[in-house]
């Protein structure tokens, strides 16, 4: 027997009208070099709707690719909803991304149309003649100095922002279908090519209804969001579209991402949800000191592990633990939170502080396992057991965009395989170890660089170190430690040796270390440990 209820689309322009009709009055605000600029949904839903007309008078095709690049504004958030309630596909470009990796994903989306913020218009324009199947570009005046008088190649319109969307005429949004794509967003390409990554209508209406669980991010009218993580880079988690569902205030940040301005925003617009990765929050603490914080009711954290000091930290100081969430641009990126359970809730402060600092608990839609390497298995739920974390669910990718690497992520029975070691406990709390091509395997056990890393990190005369597995003829791999000292001090490998023995197991002690100058970054400044391990490559360890 059938269900009986309507097969009522999930789709967009269900989030576009209802802040329209029911949230006019809210705000989004835009802190820009030029100042601090305030729109209300009302203005912004007028300006949308014509900025779809603007689509349409560009010529850009039925389901073209709209590119950004862009900071998190008010205008970038007119394009997150025009491109996809017109049917188009919004593409958000990484501004981080190497030149070369624009180029190649520009032009393997196919974009029509690039909109691009004057604050990084000069990041672009030398690589305009590099792009094959561009015919507009408009550019929106944030205040940035750039020039624009140069023009731009034969075969490419230049155009603003502004003079376009005043001589549009507002359109109608409507998409039945929510299967169709609704925006692209490619992975930062730690390994290789980036890869495109398309979220349909339907797996991004679930994704932003599931940041408004209370169990998840728990986004609600009564917020005043600040979304430091970019919206170019994996959906800035969703909270642009549950800003705009729920019809909350948005607090966009622009180009600024200093601590000092990010705590004068947080402060001066009484911001209650305020999410960035661990690099930023590092920074922002100390800014806060002596600061009114008490709006702030939620900090959500992830991107990379986010270290236990850090967030008892923000619950010594700001009197509010970090809340740590994981997730992918695979993912949409939210997949697990870090809520505490009414089961822990009663444990000793250190305790719980040991459980936020995990991934925390698949969140509401997503299925998750950890499934050992050797045999395939689901592993044991003792927190110590390790596999390879793999998940399922309406909103985590199936495939990459027309990308012969596809089959490699996917398991047979359609799961995405994350690259991410994990270990879950008797409470299904999940906590990542390391990335599968990051763990030392040393005769058949493993070794994982992030524990090993941080706790040589956790040297005062360390600045950063990473940890690579090089091959060994008798264990198959072992542990060599790069590590970059702090200027003016100096350390030694036995002295490093020596403060290491007793924090980590005998034979995780790394077989060597080398200091080096700079630990190499990828785009988005995580460790690049590609890098490290082409650099050192066949490698000679000390046999003793
Ligand atoms: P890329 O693979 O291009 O770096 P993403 O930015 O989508 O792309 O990064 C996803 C990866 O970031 C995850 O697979 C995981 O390794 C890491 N990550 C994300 N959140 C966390 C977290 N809370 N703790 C540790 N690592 C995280």
């Amino acid at each position: 027997m059938q269900g009986l209820m309507q097969d009522y689309p999930l789709t967009i322009p269900h989030m576009f009208h209802r802040v329209e009709r029911l949230f006019p009055t809210k705000e989004i605000v835009t802190a820009l070099p030029t100042g601090r600029q305030r729109l209300t949904y009302g203005e912004w839903a007028d300006r949308t709707r014509r900025l779809g007309g603007v689509l349409d008078r560009l010529g850009i095709s039925a389901d073209g690719r709209v590119a950004t690049f862009s900071w998190n504004t008010a205008r970038h958030l007119e394009l997150y909803f025009a491109a996809p309630c017109t049917g188009r596909v919004l593409h958000t470009l990484n501004l981080r991304l190497f030149p070369e990796q624009v180029t190649y994903i520009v032009n393997h989306a196919a974009d029509e149309v690039i909109f691009v913020d004057k604050t990084v218009a000069g990041l672009l324009w030398p690589l305009l003649p590099t792009f094959t199947t561009v015919r507009h570009l408009v550019v929106i005046d944030d205040g940035g100095p750039f020039d624009t008088s140069a023009g731009v190649p034969d075969g490419i319109e230049l155009h603003d922002y502004e003079e376009l969307l005043a001589g549009a005429d507002a359109v109608e949004f409507h998409v039945a279908d929510e299967g169709l794509a609704a925006s692209m967003c490619y992975t930062s390409g730690t390994t290789g090519n980036p890869k495109g990554v398309v979220y349909s209508h339907r797996s991004t209406m679930l994704h932003t209804m599931a940041t408004m669980f209370a169990d998840g991010v728990g986004i609600r009218e009564t917020d005043k969001v600040l979304p430091v993580v970019p919206m170019f880079h994996a959906n800035a988690w969703g909270l642009a579209h549950s800003g705009v569902a729920t019809g909350a205030d948005l607090i966009m940040p622009g180009p600024d991402l200093s601590p000092k301005a990010l705590a004068e925003l947080i402060e001066s617009e009484r911001v209650t949800v305020a999410a960035g990765v661990p690099t930023i929050w590092m920074g922002v603490l100390p800014e806060l000191a002596g600061r009114d914080t008490s709006a702030l009711r939620i900090i959500p954290c992830g991107g990379s592990a986010v270290p236990k000091s850090l967030s008892e930290g923000f619950r010594e100081q700001v009197g509010l633990p970090i809340f740590q969430a994981w997730g992918m641009t695979e993912t949409s990126p939210v997949a697990t939170v870090g809520s505490i359970k009414s089961t822990v809730a009663d444990l000793p402060e250190d305790e719980l502080a040991d459980i936020r600092a995990m991934q925390g608990l698949p969140l509401f839609g997503v299925e998750l396992r950890v499934l050992s390497q050797e045999t395939g298995e689901a592993v044991p739920w003792d927190g110590e057991s390790r596999g390879e974390l793999q998940a399922a669910g309406p909103w985590i990718a199936k495939t990459y965009y027309d990308d012969p690497r596809s089959p490699e992520s996917f398991t047979d029975d359609g799961w995405l395989r994350t690259g991410d070691v994990a270990t879950v406990n008797a409470e299904g709390y999940i906590r990542l170890v390391d990335r599968t091509k990051d763990v030392v395997k040393s005769g058949g056990e493993w070794i994982s660089s992030v524990e090993l890393e941080n706790e040589i990190m956790a040297n005062p005369k360390v600045a950063e170190a990473a940890v690579i597995g090089v091959s060994h003829p008798k264990w198959q791999e072992r542990p060599l430690a790069c590590v970059v000292v702090k200027e003016g001090e100096e350390l030694t490998k036995e002295e490093l040796l020596e403060f290491l023995d007793g924090r980590v197991a005998k034979w995780w002690l790394p077989d060597d270390v080398v200091f080096i100058d700079e630990v190499p970054k990828t785009s988005v400044g995580k460790f690049s440990k590609k890098d490290l391990r082409s650099r050192f490559e066949g490698y000679e360890l000390p046999t003793a």
